[in-house]
This record gives C-alpha cells, sequence and structure tokens, in this order.
C-alpha cells in the first residue's frame, strides 16, 4: 500500500503559499496477518493511526479515524478546532465498532495538518498515543510528538532513559488512544511552515525497529518523499518487521512567507539506540494490559 502526490497551496487573499509533496507507505511486516495500521495523506491532512483491539477490531479503528479526518481533506480554512471535532467524531466511531469483552477497539493517531494563522503557514501537530511525528529541518532530525505511553511517563519522572525505555517491556502500553479508557486529551503544537521542511509521521512499526539516526540517514539521502517513505519501511522489514509499519513523509518547498513566530511547546530532539530484542510488539491500553495481568 503506497501513495504519492503533491499540491500547491493558494489562499485566497493573498495569503501564504507553500508547496507540499508527500509519499507514504505501509506494509503489515514479517510477523503479522494484519496491516492495523492506516495513514491518510491528503492535503492539508496528513496522519498516520495504529489501531489496536484484536481480530478485526484495531484494522477498523485506525481506518474510522483516518476516515473522520479525511473531512478535513482539500479544506482551507482547518484549526485546531476543526480538528478537535473530527477526532471527537473518530473517537465516537471507533467506540461503536463492535468487541469482544474487554478488548476495546481503539487507536493512536499522529501527524500535521497544513493551517494558516494570521496570514502565516503551520503545521497543526496532533498526537494520540505512541505512533510520532518528528521534523527534518536543516539536517537535523526531531521528534515533536510527545509520547502518551507509560514508558514516557517514566522517562520524563526520570526513572528511565530513553534508551532504557526503548527496551522496557512495558514499552508498548499508551496511557491515551482514541476510542479506548475513558477519554483522550490530544497534544497540539503549532510550528511555523520553514522552507525545505521535512515531516515524517510513522507507527511504532518503524520506530520499533530503527534508531532516530538510522531514519535520519534514510531521509537526508533520498530527496523523493515516495521514495523515502519506501526505503523506511523496507529498512524496518529488514529490521525484522515484527509490527506493522506505516510511514507518511511530506515535504514543503516555495514557502512564500517564513514566520518569525515562536512555536508552542516542542519536545526537544531526542536519539534512541537500535532495540532489537523484541518479540511482542502489540500496542496496548494501559487499562487492557492491566486487566491481562501483564508485566
Ligand atoms: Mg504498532
Amino acid at each position: 500500500m503506497t501513495e504519492s502526490g503533491f499540491s500547491h497551496v493558494s489562499e485566497r487573499d493573498a495569503a501564504p503559499t507553500f508547496r507540499a509533496s508527500w509519499g507514504a507507505s505501509s506494509a503489515a511486516g514479517s510477523v503479522r496477518t494484519l496491516n492495523e495500521d492506516a495513514y491518510l495523506a491528503r492535503f492539508p491532512v496528513f496522519v498516520v493511526a495504529d489501531g489496536m483491539g484484536g481480530h478485526e477490531a484495531g484494522e477498523l479503528a485506525s481506518a474510522e479515524a483516518v476516515a473522520a479526518l479525511g473531512r478535513l481533506a482539500g479544506r482551507t480554512d482547518v484549526t485546531a478546532r476543526t480538528v478537535q471535532e473530527c477526532l471527537e467524531e473518530a473517537q465516537d466511531r471507533v467506540r461503536a465498532i463492535p468487541t469482544s469483552p474487554g478488548r476495546d477497539a481503539g487507536t493512536t493517531v499522529s501527524g500535521v495538518v497544513a493551517v494558516n494563522e494570521s496570514g502565516v503557514p503551520y503545521w497543526l501537530v496532533v498526537n494520540v498515543g505512541d505512533s510520532r511525528t518528528y521534523r527534518l529541518a536543516d539536517g537535523v532530525l526531531e521528534q515533536v510528538s510527545v509520547d502518551h505511553s507509560e514508558v514516557q511517563e517514566m522517562v520524563d519522572a526520570g526513572m528511565l532513559t530513553v534508551a532504557e525505555a526503548a527496551r522496557h517491556p512495558r514499552r508498548h502500553v499508551v496511557t491515551q488512544a482514541l476510542g479506548a479508557g475513558d477519554g483522550f486529551d490530544p497534544d497540539f503544537w503549532l510550528l511555523p511552515v520553514e522552507e525545505n521542511d521535512r515531516m515524517l509521521l510513522c507507527t511504532d512499526g518503524l520506530t520499533g525497529e530503527l534508531g532516530d539516526d538510522a531514519i535520519a540517514a534514510i531521509l537526508l539521502a533520498q530527496p523523493a518523499p515516495k521514495a523515502a517513505a519506501d526505503l523506511l519501511v523496507e529498512a524496518a522489514l529488514v529490521a525484522g518487521g515484527r509490527d506493522n509499519v506505516t510511514v507518511v513523509v511530506v515535504d514543503a518547498h516555495d514557502v512564500a512567507r517564513t514566520a518569525d513566530e515562536e512555536s508552542t511547546s516542542p519536545r526537544g530532539g531526542r536519539s534512541q539506540d537500535n532495540y532489537p530484542d523484541v518479540d511482542d510488539e502489540d500496542t496496548v491500553p494501559r487499562a487492557r494490559h492491566r486487566e491481562q495481568g501483564e508485566h
């Protein structure tokens, strides 16, 4: 499942313009028969979703999230509030999926929506769960989203290093997912769109197999977004492919005006080691993890 495209944004009233080009790639991996990941790459909305819930529920959950956000495709008036409303609709749609007792359907969502704020183009970064949004700028790859995961909480509390978190047995336990648990509180960040920005959206099937340095090397070596997405998925499969892996790469060119506005609280860049000793790559919501008595 792969896709690519491009778009030239041209707002009314001489608003800023930029040209986006993108490519996406997704694979079930070497172990799983179903691909419970999904993605949407239709300007101005680019997201990945990693479904969970067993049987076909995870596949349906990620598809419902993508379908709800798909209402933003082609629009030029999108705001954070619009995205929030779509996420709430996605939540309702995921909760309506019939599931086995104790196995709620859920899905992560991570990605960017290109928006204009006061005449300036921004990436509106949105995240729920442990899929990730990165930005490659000036040769440096930086994770923008912050994982909603137990190990991220332990990193924040100073109990684990990032490298330890990557190998921790509870690394797949998410603290937020659309549809699962009591609710969700998505993170939003606004980043000014800069010339030659490259945004990377990925499910944990990529970051579970490749460290940030390996990901950055591929993004820097391959200028075409579609080829970069394909190569990242291929590298994750070569590294083991123990989970579904989905990648969307979005490039920004011909940015008519760059912004001096401060961006809102992006997390600093983090580096990770490779961590190849993984057997079970199931992402699970925290409550269910506890019910199953796993450690
Ligand atoms: Mg996954």
